[in-house]
């Protein structure tokens, strides 16, 4: 049976030196980190996201503002925002919530955040400093992957890492990311032929895909190490991963769980990078 790694776990510890360097922050005088967070429209799942993000500033200290806007803000409007926000001194994160309203192009809006405020690290500039690995901020998810596997131990050095999805937030980052920690890394996708032999190589299985239960025992080397990144709805709307989690749990050697496991990881890297951005601003 599978060692499961625990993401609330580790989350909380992260969170915990967070804290911790706030308060000293505070106390020598220096300036609070301050996340803006900005939403449009009435997404039910993104007003949950940006709930959440408030409640994790609050419990580590950090200073957060929340900006709502309707559904029919323009894009000028929102670029407007976003400036205005680049220019705040005690704003050191911007986060503008995804999906936004389709009359608003969603990377015109991340290039015009200032990339020392990226925390999301998702602006062209970061993206490059990441492939080159000279850079400041790492996409909340896939680190948050990284972070879990140096808590348990697990180094990508020299091991078969194979990851499951390309998207820009999630898959294409974590592969340079494993790259870098000298994993031999291979990519699939949608069009990838034969997945399951690919992904049976993988010491290292991350599965960022979005469709539930992809990834079944038969695709899995016994005794890898699987990450699923994956939020999806079961029938009775419980979230689910893209693992077949049960079956998978009796050959992997870790596996993380969905709910608990990469989610809470997301969440708090977005803290660590505000954090980082306040002492780049210093
Ligand atoms: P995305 O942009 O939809 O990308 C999904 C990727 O999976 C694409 O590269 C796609 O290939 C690939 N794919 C789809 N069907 C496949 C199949 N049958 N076989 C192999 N590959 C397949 O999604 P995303 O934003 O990366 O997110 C992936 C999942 O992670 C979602 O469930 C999302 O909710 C979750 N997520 C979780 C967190 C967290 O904090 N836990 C954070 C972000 C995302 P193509 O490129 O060929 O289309």
């Amino acid at each position: 049976m599978a060692q499961i790694i625990d993401g609330k776990l580790v989350s909380s510890k992260i969170k915990e030196e967070i804290k911790l360097e706030i308060k000293n922050i505070k106390k020598s005088g220096g300036q609070i980190p301050g996340l803006a967070v900005v939403i449009v429209g009435d997404d039910p799942a993104s007003k949950v996201y940006v709930r959440n993000k408030r409640k994790d500033c609050e419990e580590v200290g950090m200073y957060s503002e929340e900006y709502a806007l309707p559904e029919n803000t323009s894009q000028e409007e929102a670029l407007e925002l976003v400036k205005k926000l680049n220019d705040k001194s005690d704003i050191h994160g911007i986060l503008v919530q995804s999906p936004l309203p389709k009359h608003i192009d969603e990377n015109l809006i991340v290039e015009n955040i200032s990339p020392s405020k990226d925390v999301d690290a998702f602006h062209p500039q970061n993206v490059g400093r990441i492939t080159i690995g000279r850079y400041s901020f790492l996409p909340c998810t896939p680190a948050g992957v990284m972070e879990l596997l140096k808590y348990y131990n697990i180094d990508p050095c020299g091991k078969e890492c194979v990851v499951v999805g390309r998207s820009n937030i999630v898959g294409k980052p974590q592969a340079l990311m494993l790259l870098q920690a000298n994993g031999t890394v291979t990519i699939c996708h949608s069009k990838t032929v034969g997945l399951g032999n690919i992904t049976k190589r993988a010491d290292i299985l991350v599965a960022a895909i979005g469709k539930r239960n992809i990834i079944t025992a038969d695709m899995v080397k016994e005794g890898a190490v699987v990450i699923d990144v994956g939020m999806n709805k079961k029938d009775d709307g419980k979230l689910c991963g893209d693992v077949d989690f049960a079956e998978v749990e009796k050959i992997a050697s870790y596996i993380t769980p969905v709910p608990g496991g990469v989610g809470p990881m997301t969440r708090t890297m977005l803290l660590k990078n505000t954090l980082t951005a306040a002492k780049m601003g210093k």
